[in-house]
């Protein structure tokens, strides 16, 4: 499979570094202060379906991703709320962990918190020090940007226009404003020790001592919102590529689109956010899935209600389409060529699409097209389950067992004997059941 690298600029095949290995994939989880909204929502699924998909075709993945549960913002939600700041962690991360649960986003093997891993983050600050990356100050440590060169690349910036949008810097014994903290020097608990006093993690370096404690030094894929390419991710390559003299630290960057309302970005600052508990009040699990994947990741997707209750509509003719019972399911030879050229053809269209910069849109259109032009029978509903499937969602139709079958049976006879009234009796039973009838 091929990813638009956000790197290089360019699409890359996305494989293990070496035969025997899995593809290592590592995705910036959340910073669990507050209810996760469905911004985060779009990377995380799309995410989902990527790694699914890659292991649905036989590869193998493993995929990481970091809980910042140490963190200013989850420090200031504990004196709003005047409670331990241990338990504005433990609250979000689970509220986080059960919403993911919920939408069916199921393939991360390892979620890694950061205060899990403080050693790891010392021994990162430690070695970029002792290479001359990073300096002591009275307020903290510091990477220094400009002994980087490749800083500002992956976001295709330039240093000084990266600097026009600093205005206030907190430590005036800084270098220069692009430094960022390593460590953070605080006496005011809740704080960490280390050789350069009483402190806190930067949150750039949780990643890489993350990712190098589960990945290596260098891994395959490093996925999550375009808005993280600058400081963030930027960070995470001058950090680990500066500390190991090994490039790059991942193979490929995958960077999703934002989801935004009346054009702008869906955020927590700007207060236009929906939260998914909210969304999933009103819409299905389903319909967020359809909704996120109808959308190319590398797309903006305009939100609105409209558009969710339209995907509602969307899955409830998928559903209805997979619960649909039809009377004869005998297609002759004619038939029967025709349908296996389309079920053929639209595989290969499908998979053609997602193997190139994961095209999901294309991906769905060949499902409903599957919907719209084939025969309902057996053989193509079990294939729009299998590609549903491909895409990560995770469902099972109900079961037409031997009583339902009975049923339609009996409902033959009675046609037979033109016993109409009988017989449609026993059609409203069956659509009782969950299942639509086609004669
Ligand atoms: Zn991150």
């Amino acid at each position: 499979m091929f990813i638009h690298d956000s790197y290089n600029n360019h699409q890359k095949k996305v494989k293990p570094l070496s035969a025997k290995k899995a593809i290592n994939v590592f995705v910036c989880g959340p910073t669990v202060y507050d209810s996760p909204h469905l911004g985060h929502a779009r990377t995380y699924l799309v995410m989902d379906a990527l790694v699914k998909y890659l292991r649905a075709c036989g590869e193998k993945v493993f995929y990481l991703q970091n809980i910042t549960d140490f963190d200013d913002k989850i420090i200031n939600r504990a004196a709003e709320q005047k409670i331990d700041w241990k338990k504005v962690a433990k609250k979000y991360e689970k509220e986080y962990l059960d919403i993911c649960k919920i939408l069916q986003i199921t393939s991360v093997d390892k979620y890694a918190r950061a205060t899990d891993h403080l050693d790891e983050i010392r021994a990162q600050v430690k070695r970029l020090i002792a290479k001359g990356l990073a300096y002591e100050t009275k307020n903290g440590v510091y990477f220094e940007v400009k002994k980087f060169k490749r800083y500002g690349r992956l976001s295709k910036q330039k240093l000084d226009s990266l600097k026009a949008g600093y205005r206030i810097d907190l430590d005036p014994e800084k270098k220069d404003v692009l430094d960022f903290a390593l460590w953070k020097k605080s006496d005011e608990k809740p704080n960490f020790p280390s050789p350069w006093g009483k402190g806190r993690p930067g949150w750039h370096i949780e990643d890489t001592a993350i990712t190098e404690k589960y990945l290596g030094e260098q891994y395959d894929l490093h996925g999550g919102g375009m808005d993280l390419k600058f400081p963030h991710h930027e960070a995470e390559i001058a950090q680990e590529e500066g500390g190991t003299g090994k490039q790059p630290l991942s193979r490929v960057w995958m960077h999703a689109g934002f989801l935004t309302t009346s054009g702008d970005k869906m955020s927590k600052s700007l207060k236009n956010y929906v939260t998914v508990a909210d969304f999933l009040k009103k819409h299905s699990t389903y319909a967020m899935r359809l909704m996120v994947l109808a959308h190319h990741y590398r797309t903006p997707l305009n939100y609105t209600e409209k558009l969710a209750t339209e995907y509602d509509t969307a899955w409830q003719k998928i559903e209805a389409y997979l619960h649909t019972v039809k009377m004869s399911e005998d297609l002759n030879e004619k038939e029967r060529k025709k349908l296996s050229q389309l079920l053929y053809e639209s595989n290969r269209r499908f998979h053609r699409a997602l193997e190139k910069d994961f095209n999901t849109p294309i991906a769905i259109a060949k499902i409903y097209e599957v919907i719209a032009k084939a025969p309902k029978v057996k053989e193509c509903r079990e294939w729009v389950l299998e590609h549903l499937k491909f895409l990560g969602f995770e469902y099972s139709p109900k079961k037409f067992g031997t009583n339902l079958e009975k049923l339609l049976k009996k409902r033959e006879d009675l046609r037979l004997e033109k016993k109409f009234k009988e017989a449609d009796k026993i059609r409203v039973e069956i659509q009782k059941a969950g299942f639509t009838l086609e004669d």
